[in-house]
């Protein structure tokens, strides 16, 4: 599912026309594949189906176009549904219909579900567990809930310490450049806890206490 649901539909087709388009791609035939659609439109929590297959997406709100998105990748029956930043953009109403949508999917479709989020709320009502990246590296790994309570790698802190329910403290300087990343923990420039072998050694993923850090002082507290 891409993120940005207004510019990954097509301007000019009508909504019904898009997800019966997949399936036609999927050799479904035309009138069967309507029906599917508006199955899987209701299922989406999208009400009065017929009546929005007929409309263009520019006259949906952001939350609808949102589950029409989600009903063109589902049409593909996916093993794995990966959503790009689902909540970028959204007003906070559609975000809390987004949380409604994702657990929807994963309870009724038992699908695979990867989230591509900054929208900790969102990670912590749908997702099982959270791979906290940092420069194009995972440096925290565990169940959902205790990362968001526990935090353990001085990253993951500071985004939380970021929220503004936290304060809104932002972190100090800037993300390393990819084309020039820095020797040792790639987060070394910005942690307050950094040490002498930080800027030398890359730290590897290492277990501690039922998940997973990449730092070289896991006992961080
Ligand atoms: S390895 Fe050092 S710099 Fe990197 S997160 Fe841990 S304490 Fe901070």
């Amino acid at each position: 599912m891409p993120q940005n649901p207004a510019g990954a539909l097509n301007p000019i087709l009508k909504n019904g026309l898009q997800i019966e388009e997949v399936f036609e791609e999927r050799g479904v035939d035309k009138k069967q594949g309507m029906k599917k659609s508006l199955g899987l439109m209701k299922k989406l929590l999208l009400r009065d189906p017929k009546k929005l297959c007929d409309l263009y997406p520019h006259q949906l709100s952001g939350g609808m176009r949102q589950r029409l998105i989600a009903c063109m990748s589902l049409s593909f029956e996916p093993k794995l549904l990966i959503a790009d930043e689902p909540t970028k953009g959204l007003d906070p109403e559609a975000k809390t219909g987004a949380v409604e949508l994702f657990t929807k999917i994963k309870k009724d479709y038992g699908k695979t579900m990867l989230l591509i989020t900054h929208d900790l709320d969102l990670a912590l009502e749908v997702c099982d567990r959270i791979a906290v990246m940092y420069a194009g590296e995972i440096v925290e790994l565990d169940e959902a809930s205790k990362v968001l309570s526990t935090p353990m790698h001085p990253y993951t802190k500071g985004l939380i310490r970021a929220q503004p329910r936290n304060g809104l403290v932002p972190l100090i300087g800037q993300s390393p450049s990819r084309i020039r990343l820095p020797d040792g923990c790639l987060f070394h420039q910005r942690c307050r806890y950094s040490g002498i072998e930080c800027s030398r050694k890359h730290p590897e993923m290492k277990n501690h206490k039922g998940g997973w850090i990449r730092c070289h002082f896991q006992s961080l507290q």
